[in-house]
């Protein structure tokens, strides 16, 4: 009877190993395998056979290496020197390869068996620990990059209780982690900068993260840093908000480049301020003197009638004209820099205007002839009559100037369906390279390499986009380089106020 229970609980036990989750196998003194569970021909792969001294002993995996990936003789295995000394082997860590070639990272326990005094064989269990291996190694990766990070990285309690503190974090701010663990956030927080703490701390509690947040901190030997903090909420695996992760950066360098360069920004506000208010000032002044010199040359002109002075009297006063219009044209660009270019509205008509137009350049271009192709109606436009003319005659100013080898511009006007006006200035000179296109209506941008054969101030399309888009208008052109080019100005025939009350009353 006590015999037939000892069968039965052996079947029992069995039954139970069978079923375990960790994997079990045992050896006969000499290795052969006598028994193994399920989980163990799982993690092998293959199912040797039992109590055949034929059969690879010590142990049911394919091959076995050490963790260097060095491969282990069968009999140098963990099994086969248990089996040699009757000790207990506990935690070694090999790596077993399968008859795929796949390998598992796997933790052994031996322990020698024996019935009654006579050693018998031993039991082997074994575990596949590869996934926590890998999330070891994950962690201590993790760790090595906060270690080796330039920037503070430092995690505290929801309550300010600095529980890590990195390399960085010490070289930041001085202190080494043995100071500082344990101990409060506000030991690195300026005494005026304490209440930043708490709202810190209410924004991270409510599970919301503090980007790029600019502020000082303290050191250990007392010195006051500028830094920029990223602070965010750290979860527990269930979601709850258990502390916080703060990266702070030293950005001691970033602030005083950024202090200088305010600084030298602040100057040259300033030198432009005076440079414009000179030049204002300078402009007004030169007006006066040249718009005398300029009515006495014309009552000399009137008078003067031998051969041989007239034509000097005429070339100055051409000259004072051109001094003039430079004059006026700075002080324009004085008056849009103080914001002080004032606009009269008034009715006229645009072939009108185009006809003054030509007929001025009439008399200081005889190089030139000026093809006028006049739309079939009339239009009429509100506008600052006097700044759209300079306008015009800018651009065709320019179209002389810029076509010195052609004899002929041409001018268009229309009216557009979208209530706006085309006026196109077309000629057939120089051209203009499209990388530069862009730039000429920028103030005193002038095309390089064409400066020394061309005079000017590179000012004239500067005030005419900044008359056109005053009126809400557009100024651009179209060029090809050696043959020509078409500045188009749109202008709305009302102001814009206008055309909405027009609209809606
Ligand atoms: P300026 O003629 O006094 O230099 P503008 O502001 O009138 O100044 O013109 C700026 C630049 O644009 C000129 O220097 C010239 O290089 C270019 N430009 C203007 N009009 C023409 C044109 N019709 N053809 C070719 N280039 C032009």
């Amino acid at each position: 009877m006590q015999e037939q229970d000892q069968i039965n609980n052996a079947i029992t036990f069995r039954q139970l190993i069978q079923k375990l989750p960790a994997a079990v196998y045992t050896t006969d003194e000499n290795g052969v395998l006598t028994f193994y569970n399920d989980k163990a021909a799982e993690l092998w792969r293959c199912r040797p056979r039992l109590n055949d001294p034929t059969e690879k002993r010590f142990c049911g995996s394919h091959r076995l290496y050490n963790l260097n990936g060095n491969p282990i003789p069968r009999d140098r295995c963990g099994m086969a020197e248990a089996l040699k000394s009757r000790q207990h082997i506990n935690g070694m860590e090999v790596l077993l390869e399968r008859p795929d070639g796949s390998r598992i990272n796997i933790s052994v326990s031996i322990s020698p068996l024996y019935e009654g005094d006579r050693f018998v064989g031993a039991v082997n269990v074994f575990e596949d620990i590869t996934d926590h291996k890998k999330a070891e190694e994950a962690k201590w990766r993790l760790a090595a990059i906060v270690e080796s990070s330039e920037d503070a990285i430092v995690s505290k309690s929801l309550q300010g209780i600095i529980q890590s503190w990195n390399k960085g974090a010490e070289s930041i701010f001085g202190y080494s982690k043995e100071e500082i663990l344990g101990k409060s956030i506000t030991t690195i927080i300026p005494p005026d900068r304490l209440d930043e703490e708490s709202m810190i701390l209410n924004r991270i509690r409510r599970g919301e993260k503090v980007s790029h947040f600019e502020t000082v901190r303290i050191t250990k030997d007392g010195h006051r840093i500028p830094v920029s903090l990223t602070i965010s909420p750290v979860k527990d695996s269930r979601g709850r908000i258990i502390a916080a992760s703060k990266i702070a950066r030293d950005i001691s360098d970033q602030v005083n480049i950024r202090n200088r360069l305010m600084k030298i920004n602040e100057e040259l506000i300033n030198s432009n301020r005076y440079k414009d208010q000179f030049i204002g000032m300078a402009s007004h002044e030169l007006k006066t003197p040249i718009t005398v010199i300029k009515s006495n040359l014309q009552l000399v002109d009137l008078k003067v009638s031998e051969e041989d002075v007239k034509p000097l009297v005429d070339k100055t006063l051409e000259n004072v004209e051109k001094l003039n219009s430079l004059v006026s044209d700075l002080l324009d660009v004085s008056k849009i820099d103080s914001g002080k270019l004032q606009l009269n509205y008034s009715d006229f008509s645009v072939i009108g205007l185009i006809r003054d137009c030509i007929q001025n350049m009439r008399l200081i271009c005889t190089t030139h002839r000026i093809d006028f192709d006049e739309p079939t109606q009339d239009i009429v436009i509100q506008a600052d009559k006097e700044r759209v003319e300079q306008v015009v005659v800018n651009l065709l100013t320019n179209a002389v100037k810029y076509s010195p080898e052609s004899n002929r511009v041409l001018i268009q006007a229309d009216l557009l369906e979208d209530n706006n006006v085309l006026i196109k200035v077309t000629d057939f000179g120089i051209g203009i390279n499209e990388s530069q296109i862009n730039k000429i209506f920028s103030r005193f941008y002038r095309v390089k390499d064409l400066a020394p054969t061309f005079s000017g101030l590179g000012i004239g399309l500067f005030i005419s986009r900044e008359i056109v888009e005053r009126h809400g208008g557009k100024i651009w052109v179209a060029s090809k380089v050696d043959e020509g080019s078409t500045f188009h100005i749109s202008l709305p025939i009302r102001p814009a106020q206008q055309q909405t009350n027009n609209a809606t009353g």
